[in-house]
């Protein structure tokens, strides 16, 4: 079992395609404004806002 792949990004939504090969999935649009983190459903990829991201609408 692969360990699930973790990215830091600077944006509240993010699209993930689930790498290449066997792992590709549909192109899914997530949002990280929950928790500023997100987990893919199809792939597991893991979407962490980075500390200090300049995000509207954050406080
Ligand atoms: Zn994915």
């Amino acid at each position: 079992m692969k360990t699930p792949e973790k990215s830091e990004v600077e944006t509240l939504k993010v699209q993930c395609e689930g790498g290449d090969g066997a792992l590709g999935h549909p192109r899914v649009y997530l949002n990280l404004s929950e928790k500023n983190k997100v987990e893919c459903p199809y792939c597991g990829h893991l979407f962490v806002l980075k500390e200090g991201a300049k995000v509207s609408g954050a406080h």
